[in-house]
């Protein structure tokens, strides 16, 4: 996967403008900070928040990755295995929605951000220019 595309600012977790800083505060399943973003990038001085409330339109990315997931594990245990019980498909869905929450909070973060903030390609030079004059 080479920089340039929005699913590489999404799969590593690096800022959606210079696809180099660090997006998060830390890892995701660090519970502490879970879904944490820095203020700036700390490579091209991006603001990662916009405008005040800008991650409450991630919970519409939150609600749609939730919902994939519990239509990959219905289907799944629909079309690859024979007679699975209701129960035993509801126990797999809660489960793992919670081992998977904070992977699918941060992620929903950043998808969010990267419908708003683009790559540009000269991002880190543009710092270093700033920087100098
Ligand atoms: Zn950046």
């Amino acid at each position: 996967m080479t920089k340039g595309s929005k699913l590489y600012s999404i799969l590593t977790f690096k800022c959606p403008h210079c696809h180099e800083g660090k997006f998060f505060v830390n890892h995701p399943y660090h519970l502490p900070t879970t879904g944490e973003t820095l203020s700036e990038c700390p490579v091209c001085s991006q603001s990662y928040s916009p405008e005040p409330g800008f991650y409450f339109g991630a919970m519409y990315v939150s609600y749609a990755l939730g919902v994939a997931l519990f239509v990959t594990i219905w289907a799944s245990c629909n079309w690859f295995f024979d007679n699975v019980s209701v129960w035993l498909q509801i126990g797999l869905i809660i489960g793992s929605s919670i081992l998977l929450g904070p992977l699918l909070y941060a992620s929903s973060k950043i998808i969010w951000a990267n419908f708003f903030i683009h790559y540009s390609k000269d991002a880190k030079h543009g710092k270093k220019e700033a920087t100098h004059t």
